[in-house]
């Protein structure tokens, strides 16, 4: 059964000003589409047709790199949609709250630590929050379309919140600033959203 493109769970303007209406069509109605394109295109004929996402990730591995690419681009960018969203920013609450604060001491290190990881990434990649298998929470950054589920990540785990920092997601307003969206997209994380999958991924 072929991937297909969701529609994006809320106006493609409703990020504003963080995140401008131009950037998120283009980002999703095109680059998103080209992935997910591609991805059926690259597992058309085999096995990898009858998987799950999450599981063609989880076993990456064993794909050509086409399904790495377009697969991994699929998964992060659902992802990253998800945990946008209008009247958001702010912090977590609840669970998510006290295991920030035990992991990294407070809501401002984990802050200061996600927008490290997305600017020191050199070239195009993603800064993660990720579950690791013993349940601890853990900040790191992938390559290109990596992700922390797939089995050739540096650090492996489930991933509750990405933030994608190739320059299409961007470059139209901040140009070559990238350290300015890392701040800008905090305004617009919906930490519920991120709660959520924390409760399903611990
Ligand atoms: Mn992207």
């Amino acid at each position: 059964m072929a991937f297909e493109l969701e529609a994006l769970p809320y106006a493609s303007d409703a990020l504003e000003p963080h995140i401008d209406k131009d950037t998120m069509e283009i980002h999703h109605d095109r680059h998103h589409q080209a992935y997910v394109d591609n991805l059926n295109k690259a597992i058309a004929g085999t096995d990898a047709e009858n998987l799950s996402l999450e599981d063609i990730n989880k076993h990456i591995s064993k794909y050509p790199a086409a399904v790495r690419n377009n697969g991994g681009g699929h998964f992060n960018h659902k992802l990253f949609w998800s945990i946008l969203g209008p009247n958001a920013g702010g912090e977590p609450t609840g669970e998510l709250a006290e295991a920030v604060k035990s992991t990294f001491g407070s809501f401002d290190e984990l802050k200061t630590q996600l927008q490290n990881a997305g600017a020191t990434r050199f070239g195009s990649g993603w800064a993660w929050l990720v579950v690791k298998a013993d349940g601890q929470l853990a900040v790191t950054s992938t390559p290109n379309q990596d992700n922390p589920l797939m089995d050739v990540a540096e650090v492996q785990g489930t991933p509750i919140l990405g933030i994608d920092v190739w320059e299409h997601a961007y470059y139209l307003k901040y140009q070559n600033k990238r350290p300015a969206y890392l701040e800008a997209v905090f305004n617009a994380i919906n930490w519920d959203a991120v709660a959520q999958r924390f409760q399903e991924a611990k």
